[in-house]
């Protein structure tokens, strides 16, 4: 047998039907992996080496997407260039057998997989008969039955507008002045208006800020996405205008000082500057509209502005004494008290309203908490709306939580007396459980 017949690998591939072809990813790519043609945007499993430089900035979401593929098998680049639809993920005995010699036992594929270093994750890339990323197979791709419809790409590439013109009504800052490490930690509030341009948003989803100027090679700079933190009648409400929560980037992922390139130029606009917009974008990480419907919200950071959104989406409705809402819960984590977005305005919510659950993982003097250490201690509260048909949960900030988050509802199910792979399989299949995390 040729070993080559026996590697599997995970085959890096873009969501024709969601891409907005804004060549972004083409533009990031270091290695360029990424080529396109008139039709679509392909990555060339030959030359990817997973660094996830792309992906961050696809506006769309649409360059996140992994497949297990025997190596021998996977998509060529042509093949990709014809596609419509992405193809779904191969059933595990497929790729046993794609790459078994007829004597050959599911161990002796294992110890011939080929371990292809995944720098996201510093784990190694599945074999043929492990589980799927964890997260991605319980990621729901459908909204909730009750969401509202989502106008998406109104504005970009695809577009007869590629852009449209905001501008800034409002910039302040979210959290305390201070320091945390090397950096400086600075959250902004910004405030966009629409005038009377269209641009009907839910909340959920997302926008694209194109920030002025050139990058590095000379070519304009590529769309940044951010997560509207206002409710669909605006932050404002009655006036065409969204709100932003932006953490301003003043070191890498690895703790290196940079200056991020959107982050900055929004964090420093004026009231009166003008910003060009793309989007919105987003069509399943939306809030259930039903009576009764509960909303479980699981955020990190920025990750805080979509949860924003919906709990103030809650508290009009209520105000308004014309929706008869469910329960909501809140678990959220940030480094520091001083560091967690609209701390003050958060804790003042009414008790009966929201049932909020802070995370702290560097107070001084205190413990490590993370959102997933206080989802167990509410496992009692958690497990019954795991089981609900009507709760609806939403996990949103750094890539890093989505394992963590995922092991808290295994343990949570578990301890009710249910297998997590179907309660989270049926979550999936009803659009009852969305993650969001960059
Ligand atoms: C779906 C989605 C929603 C998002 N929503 C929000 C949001 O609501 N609020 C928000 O602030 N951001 C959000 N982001 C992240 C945002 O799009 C940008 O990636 C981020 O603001 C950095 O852009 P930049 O131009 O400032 O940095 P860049 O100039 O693009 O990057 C500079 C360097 O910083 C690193 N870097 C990039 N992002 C981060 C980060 N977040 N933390 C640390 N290092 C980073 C890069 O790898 C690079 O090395 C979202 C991303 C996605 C995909
Ligand atoms: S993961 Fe890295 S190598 Fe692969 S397409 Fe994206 S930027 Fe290119
Ligand atoms: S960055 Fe995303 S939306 Fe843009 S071309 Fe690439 S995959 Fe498509």
């Amino acid at each position: 047998m040729d070993m080559s017949e026996t590697i599997v690998i995970k085959q890096h591939l873009i969501d024709p039907e969601i891409c907005i072809r804004c060549n972004t990813c083409e533009a990031t790519c270091p290695v360029g992996a990424v080529t396109h043609d008139d039709r679509n945007y392909v990555v060339d499993a030959d030359k990817c080496n997973h660094c996830m430089a792309c992906v961050p900035p696809c506006p769309t979401g649409s360059i996140d997407n992994w497949r297990q593929m025997p190596k021998v098998k996977a998509y060529s680049v042509a093949e990709q260039l014809t596609w419509d639809v992405l193809p779904g993920e191969l059933p595990p005995e497929a790729l046993v057998e794609s790459v078994c010699e007829p004597t050959a036992n599911a161990s002796q594929v294992d110890s011939l997989t080929e371990a292809v270093t995944d720098p996201q994750t510093s784990s190694l890339v599945a074999p043929a008969n492990a589980a799927a990323p964890k997260h991605e197979s319980f990621s729901a791709t459908l909204p909730p039955w009750s969401a509202a419809h989502a106008y998406t790409n109104l504005y970009g590439p695809k577009a007869a507008d590629k852009t449209i013109t905001a501008t800034v009504t409002g910039n302040v800052r979210v959290t305390e002045v201070g320091k945390l490490g090397n950096s400086d930690y600075d959250t902004h509030h910004i405030v966009l208006d629409f005038g009377a341009m269209p641009f009907p948003v839910l909340e959920g989803q997302s926008i694209g800020i194109i920030p002025p100027g050139l990058d590095a090679s000379g070519k304009p700079h590529h769309a940044r996405q951010y997560s509207i933190a206002s409710p669909r009648n605006g932050e404002r409400p009655g006036y065409n205008n969204v709100s932003l929560t932006i953490k301003r980037v003043l070191e890498d992922h690895d703790g290196r000082p940079v200056r991020g390139v959107a982050s900055n130029f929004m964090c420093d606009l004026n009231v009166g500057d003008m910003v060009q917009v793309m989007g919105p974008f987003g069509t399943s990480f939306l809030m259930p509209n039903h009576p009764r419907s509960n909303i479980v919200m699981i955020c990190t950071g920025t990750g805080s502005a979509p949860m924003r959104a919906m709990t103030e989406w809650r508290r009009r409705l209520r105000a308004s004494g014309k929706f008869e809402g469910g329960k909501l819960m809140l678990f959220f984590g940030a480094r520091s008290k001083e560091e967690l977005p609209y701390f003050g305005p958060l804790t003042s919510l009414p008790k009966d309203f929201i049932d909020i659950n802070l995370a702290f993982s560097r107070a001084q003097g205190q413990p490590k908490r993370y959102v997933q250490d206080l989802m167990r201690e509410r496992a009692a509260d958690l497990a019954p709306l795991l089981a609900d048909a009507n709760t609806y949960f939403y996990v949103c900030g750094l890539k890093a939580m989505e394992d963590g988050v995922i092991d808290a509802l295994s343990h949570i199910a578990k301890g009710a007396g249910h297998a997590w792979e179907s309660v989270g399989a049926a979550m999936k299949r009803e659009g009852r459980l969305h993650f969001e995390t960059y």
